[in-house]
């Protein structure tokens, strides 16, 4: 029998956050942190390691005190989560523990893109995965689309690379594999995953941008993933940055994309035969045409950070993905076109990350682990809350 997802209280999921983000901490402090009284503690830690989500460590002699402090540690080796990255014609997935570390990756080409073949061929690596790993206890599912909520249930909404709209995607996999399944925008995740487990572990307010096929871009304010009203916040690809630029696909003058993306950078050095690799070797031995072409690609990625920072003024800037070749050739262009721009005289704190794909099915299973935090309790208050003609999912 698989693990089932364990329900935890209020005071649980506080304490079982704090040490999934900052790692192994002595109880004194975590009641310190947390502001918690020590029966409250106690009472919140023995569920927890009950439940084997965390360890008790040997104490760790304090070096200002002196006094041996119990460590709390994460339990790693009973529950596993399941992490699926859709593209518009491939399926990535990876296993992790619960510290979000990969156990185990695949992927292979998607058979179609219809709804119902996508789904069970979730499903049946999830039963190959499920042989190899046991002990999954939730699945998370991320693409590049809008998702929103319908009560708890995560609709997909406009997916242009599978043409699909109003897809009930968590409910589907649910029913096809049995277990919870969290589904968010590829790009969202990705910043939740940052934020708890990433380069923007313990902030309150960070923001994600990455560069490459497309522009992303992920907003943490107030400790929480900003997902907007209708799943479309930071959507900033098309932000004019130089109203005297060159037109995107979409018939901006300047936007951002019109410099920025892959494909914008390739089309400024004029060879329809070339591809994006290409163009970046041509950088690196120094070919005049592809260096202009990062460099003014680099001046809008400064100008589109200086603009996120103008709007949230948040404690870092991560960036990444998988075109981050701007920042290799284009550094000093983007810092200054990021001083420019911006409306206070500040340091920004930009910390360019390394990108895998892999990272993102890893993003899904971080929306898995997630999905260990999300009382019950509030969830059946807010399905009760959906209007009574929308069909909603049934509990797990
Ligand atoms: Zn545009």
């Amino acid at each position: 029998m698989p693990p089932r997802r364990p329900l935890l209280a209020r005071a649980e999921r506080t304490v079982l956050r704090e040490v999934l983000v900052h790692g192994s901490l002595p109880r004194a402090e975590l009641a310190r942190r947390l502001g918690l009284s020590r029966a409250t503690l106690t009472r919140a830690t023995r569920a927890l390691v009950n439940g084997h989500l965390l360890t008790e460590a040997a104490p760790e002699r304090r070096s200002t005190t002196g006094r041996p402090s119990e460590m709390l540690q994460l339990e790693t080796d009973t529950y596993r989560f399941l992490g699926f990255k859709l593209t518009g014609d491939r399926l990535y997935a990876v296993v992790t523990d619960l510290s979000a570390r990969v156990l185990f990756s695949a992927d292979e080409p998607l058979a179609t893109a219809e709804v119902s073949d996508v789904v069970a061929q979730i499903a049946a690596m999830t039963r190959r995965v499920e042989n190899r790993h046991p002990g999954i206890t939730a699945i998370g599912v991320c693409l590049a689309g809008d998702i929103v909520f319908d009560g708890d249930d995560p609709v997909v909404m406009q997916s242009a690379f599978l043409g699909w709209d109003g897809v009930r995607l968590g409910s589907l996999v649910h029913e096809a594999t049995g277990y919870t399944c969290a589904v968010q925008n590829d790009v969202l995740a990705l910043t939740t995953a940052e934020h708890w487990f990433g380069a923007g572990a313990g902030l309150s307010s960070m923001a994600l941008i990455t560069v490459g096929t497309g522009i992303g871009c992920g907003l943490v304010i107030h400790n929480a993933t900003v997902t907007g009203a209708h799943g479309r916040a930071g959507r900033l690809s098309h932000v004019i940055v130089d109203s005297g630029g060159p037109i995107c696909g979409k018939g901006h003058r300047g936007c951002a994309s019109s410099y920025l993306v892959n494909e914008a950078i390739v089309g400024a050095v004029g060879g329809h035969s070339l591809d994006y690799e290409q163009v970046v070797a041509m950088a690196r031995s120094d070919d005049r045409a592809a260096r202009r072409a990062f460099d003014d690609a680099g001046k809008a990625l400064g100008a589109l950070i200086a603009f996120v920072v103008n709007a949230i003024d948040p404690e870092k800037v991560i960036l990444s993905g998988d075109g981050l070749a701007v920042y290799e050739f284009a550094a000093r262009e983007v810092h200054d076109a990021l001083n420019r721009n911006l409306e206070a005289e500040q340091e920004v704190d930009l910390d360019v990350q390394p990108f895998d794909f892999s990272e993102w099915a890893r993003a899904g299973a971080v929306l898995a682990i997630t999905e260990l935090f999300s009382p019950a309790g509030a969830a059946h208050a807010r399905r009760a809350a959906a209007p009574a003609d929308t069909p909603t999912a049934t509990a797990p």
